[in-house]
């Protein structure tokens, strides 16, 4: 911003020295978030063309008592940069696995269901992320086949060879794999051949005003024909409206995540809506 007067200048500064101490505070802050229990996970379902349950995101979320609620979007990168991204992304793989145990008897019944899971590429990178999650799945006796990770297309082409081989590692043991935020990285027909991956999850911004908009629906076409192509499945995420999931239809998307549906609900919310327990 251009900085004209003293008036401006005084306010710019002042905005400064607000976003250093917010972040002094985050950072600060979100080293005790675990163990204060001021991270919960949300869960946002997902339905097929016939409005079928096929699973559900977890999405992380901070309480702080003195922040309030901090966004995703703002304490993720924080985590990535300063390295607690490993105890948070294990602390989010352990929660989402505790609550698939509390749906194991419904699981029984739905052996489709998949819930997926946010990896940062930087958790790819550590070595011992697969092993940390075949541990905590073989702990709870729970098969791999409920669990999906969602992996961000602009940061696949940042991984170095062992993110490309914990990929590989999952698959093995059973865990889906998808790309999130799709449309939005580089990655090439040639280079997703080389991924082991479930399913391409086309990016919101493709989808918002795609009945109206003839660009992004050309391009929704060509995601929906190259995951056909290499034999993927394709979910559209912030579907808010029915023009945006019939215009997806028609293109031949045939899962949908967004408000549309259902924004990201407690656990005990998601039971009694989706589940049909009553605990
Ligand atoms: P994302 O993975 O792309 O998640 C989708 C975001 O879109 C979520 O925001 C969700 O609440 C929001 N959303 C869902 N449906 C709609 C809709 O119809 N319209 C609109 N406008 N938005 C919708 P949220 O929960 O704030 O998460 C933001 C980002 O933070 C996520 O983007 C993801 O990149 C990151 N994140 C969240 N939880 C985790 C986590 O457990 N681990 C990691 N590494 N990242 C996470
Ligand atoms: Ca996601
Ligand atoms: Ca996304
Ligand atoms: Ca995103």
């Amino acid at each position: 911003a251009k900085i004209n007067g003293r008036n401006n200048y005084r306010f710019y500064t002042e905005d400064l020295g607000v976003s250093a101490k917010r972040l002094h505070n985050l950072y600060s802050y979100l080293h005790h978030a675990i163990a204060n229990n001021e991270l919960y996970l949300v869960y946002q379902p997902q339905f097929n063309a016939t409005n079928t349950l096929i699973g559900a995101e977890a999405l992380v979320r901070w309480n702080n008592p003195k922040l309030g609620q901090v966004s995703p979007d703002e304490f993720i990168p924080i985590a990535e940069e300063s390295g607690m991204i490993h105890e948070l992304g294990e602390w989010v793989i352990r929660e989402a696995l505790d609550t698939l145990v509390s749906w194991k008897s419904w699981l029984a019944l739905n052996p489709d269901f998949k819930l997926a899971v946010n990896v940062s590429s930087k958790q790819l990178e550590h070595r011992n992320l697969t092993s940390y999650i075949k541990n905590n799945l073989s702990d709870r006796g729970l098969n791999a086949k409920h669990v999906e990770i969602e992996i961000t297309e602009s940061l696949l082409l940042e991984q170095k060879t062992y993110g490309m081989a914990s990929m590989d590692e999952l698959k093995e043991i059973g865990v889906n794999i998808a790309i999130d935020d799709f449309g939005t990285g580089y990655s090439s027909l040639s280079y997703l051949a080389t991924l082991p991956l479930n399913k391409l999850k086309v990016d919101r911004s493709f989808v918002s005003g795609l009945h109206t908009n003839d660009t992004n629906k050309k391009l929704v076409e060509t995601m929906i024909n190259l995951a056909s192509g290499l034999g993927l499945n394709v979910i559209a995420e912030g579907v808010e409206t029915l023009d945006e999931k019939h215009a997806l239809e028609s293109l031949g998307c045939t899962e949908f995540q967004g408000f549309l549906f259902s924004k990201p609900i407690s656990a005990i919310k998601f039971e009694r809506q989706y589940l049909h327990k009553d605990i």
